[in-house]
């Protein structure tokens, strides 16, 4: 089996999927994404870059975040596992990587839009794992609305309090915690700067993200903690199929990238590892853009 450091074409080395339209409910899980999804179970390969690391990941049991997850275990870090109670058997997946590697494992459930769940998240880490030195901001609530007049104050506010509230609330309860080399990594999107018109909601979040995340840097960076973040383009997870995509794009689902594909959760992984690792040092208040080609800012 090859792994993310063999030399491959990039074009090819996912297949260009053209998953039917399915749906579930939120908040989807990976094992019944048709086509599977590829999150590095048995293709991505660590090289010691985050030994002896404590890692808090939220939103790790499925798609980019469960990649995160699994990449970090591989390269020697001890990790918490945060993600929703209904989401225990994809959880159980990043899991029993975790144990493989030998690293600690933290499993934490909880919903992020309830600002105490936040809290004890962050406790219950530090508690877990004797510490914590990455942070990873990564879930997401996306729900696809085509006309502004239909969405609902239900909609807007679960995107804002999952995409932005907890955001905050996790950082402000992690930041005292931290000591200088830690990194903050937060999954924003391309969406920050090419909204789609049925993404609105979620669009500006992501924006939001991003500028909070240079902001938190100017703060931190004096005490040598990094916030940066990542902004995926089209990744193929359990977030598109539960209302995350129109259903009638998901045929076409990354297709229009220059690379012809829409990228896989594996594929993300390294921009996380290298944002957490001391190898990005002189990396801070950047976006990291892992979109398959599309020109960002
Ligand atoms: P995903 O569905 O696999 O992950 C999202 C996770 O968010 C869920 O697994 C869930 O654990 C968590 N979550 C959602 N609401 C929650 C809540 N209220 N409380 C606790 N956890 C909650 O999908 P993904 O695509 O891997 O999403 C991960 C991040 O990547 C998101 O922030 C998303 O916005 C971002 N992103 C994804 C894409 C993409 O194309 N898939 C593109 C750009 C950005
Ligand atoms: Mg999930």
């Amino acid at each position: 089996m090859s792994d993310q450091l063999d030399l491959d074409n990039p074009v090819e080395r996912h297949p260009t999927i053209s998953p039917p339209e399915q749906d579930q409910d939120f908040p989807g899980s990976d094992v019944g994404l048709e086509p599977g999804a590829d999150i590095g179970l048995s293709s991505y390969r660590g090289t010691g870059r985050l030994q002896g690391r404590k890692a808090l990941v939220t939103g790790a049991d499925s798609g980019i975040g469960a990649a995160v997850a699994v990449a970090f275990a591989r390269e020697g870090a001890d990790v918490a596992l945060a993600y929703l109670p209904d989401e225990e058997e994809d959880a159980d997946r990043v899991a029993r990587v975790v144990e493989e590697e030998g690293g600690t494992l933290v499993r934490i459930p909880g919903d992020v839009r309830d600002r105490a769940y936040c809290d004890d998240l962050v406790a219950k880490a530090v508690e877990g794992l004797g510490g914590l030195d990455v942070l990873v901001v990564n879930a997401g609530k996306q729900v696809a609305c085509e006309d502004i007049t239909e969405l609902t104050d239900e909609q807007l506010d679960g995107t804002l309090k999952t995409n932005l509230y907890a955001m905050v609330w996790i950082c402000r309860a992690a930041v005292p915690h931290l000591q200088p080399g830690s990194s903050i990594i937060m999954s924003s999107s391309i969406q920050a700067y090419q909204p789609s018109a049925h993404l609105v909601d979620y669009a500006m979040t992501k924006a939001g993200m991003n500028t909070f995340a240079k902001g938190l840097s100017q703060q931190l960076a004096p005490k040598g903690i990094r916030v940066n973040a990542v902004a995926p383009g089209p990744v193929w997870t359990p977030l598109q199929v539960v209302d995350g995509q129109p259903k009638d794009a998901l045929p076409e689902f990354g297709q229009d990238t220059p690379l012809g594909r829409a990228g896989q959760p594996v594929e993300l992984a390294p921009a996380y590892v290298f944002l957490a690792s001391a190898e990005s040092s002189f990396v801070v208040g950047e976006t990291l853009n892992v979109n398959g080609g599309q020109p960002s800012p």
